[in-house]
């Protein structure tokens, strides 16, 4: 780590700060209902650890092939840092287990398989010690209904809700979504944002909605949003290979 890049990082921070706090008064919202959540696939831990250095303790990952090692190294360079790693990205159930050792949070549950996989693998965590606490979750859905993309119909949604609530290690958080490509992403968080009304007045504890990313983080706090995940805009372009 130069200090060079720690100190674009730092730049990079404040000005989504600033995007954060602008957004909110532009439509009366509280900046502090909005997590920000420091997307680092594709970067290295040493970047994960400038962002903790920064007081960003929100942190997520897309593959858990990737995050298994990043999460660990972490710990090494920053032992004590009480960071939550998140996982955003979609999920095998035979990851069940490895993710749930090293997150606090998996923000795309999209299948009552799924659900059921990591309340038996939070469940063995918990038991050899892994963990301490169940694992928050968060319903991921398909606004558009593109299944290549991942994600529950949004009619499917209360179901899939009842199975977590039903589950011994699983702690409903809410929804999360990513607005569909190539289209303005306005409409988007507008169904988004019924479906959330609608899974908060069954499950209170269902709070969190997780939408918006570098490019469209202010028109998701227009719609609600409470956890916006950026990646691009805290630490630049991944390139045209990466996921
Ligand atoms: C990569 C990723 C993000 C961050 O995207 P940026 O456009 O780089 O901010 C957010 N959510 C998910 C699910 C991702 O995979």
């Amino acid at each position: 780590m130069t200090a060079d890049r720690a100190a674009e990082i730092a730049a990079n921070l404040a000005e989504v700060r600033d995007r954060i706090t602008a957004a909110c008064a532009a439509v009366g919202r509280d900046p502090a209902e909005v997590r920000l959540l420091a997307v680092t696939k594709t970067f290295p831990a040493a970047d994960a650890a400038a962002l903790v250095d920064l007081g960003v303790l929100d942190l997520a990952e897309n593959r858990e092939q990737e995050a298994d090692p990043k999460t660990d190294e972490l710990a090494r360079l920053r032992p004590g840092a009480a960071v939550r790693w998140h996982m955003v990205g979609r999920l095998q159930r035979n990851k069940a287990r490895a993710v749930a050792r090293w997150a606090a949070e998996v923000q795309s549950v999209d299948s009552e398989r799924l659900a059921d996989a990591l309340d038996r693998a939070a469940a063995t965590a918990r038991a050899a010690g892994e963990r301490d606490g169940p694992l928050d979750v968060l319903l991921q859905a398909s606004i558009d209904g593109d299944p290549a993309r991942g994600g529950c119909p949004l009619d499917g949604l209360p179901a899939l809700a009842h199975r977590v609530i039903r589950s011994s290690d699983l702690r409903l958080r809410g929804i999360m979504a990513v607005a569909p490509r190539g289209a303005e992403p306005r409409a988007a968080f507008e169904r988004l944002a019924s479906a959330a009304v609608r899974l908060r007045a069954e499950h209170p504890s269902a709070a969190e909605l997780s939408c918006g990313m570098s490019n469209d983080l202010e028109e998701a706090i227009e719609y609600g949003s409470t956890c916006v995940r950026v990646g691009t805009a805290l630490l630049g372009g991944r390139g045209l290979a990466s996921p």
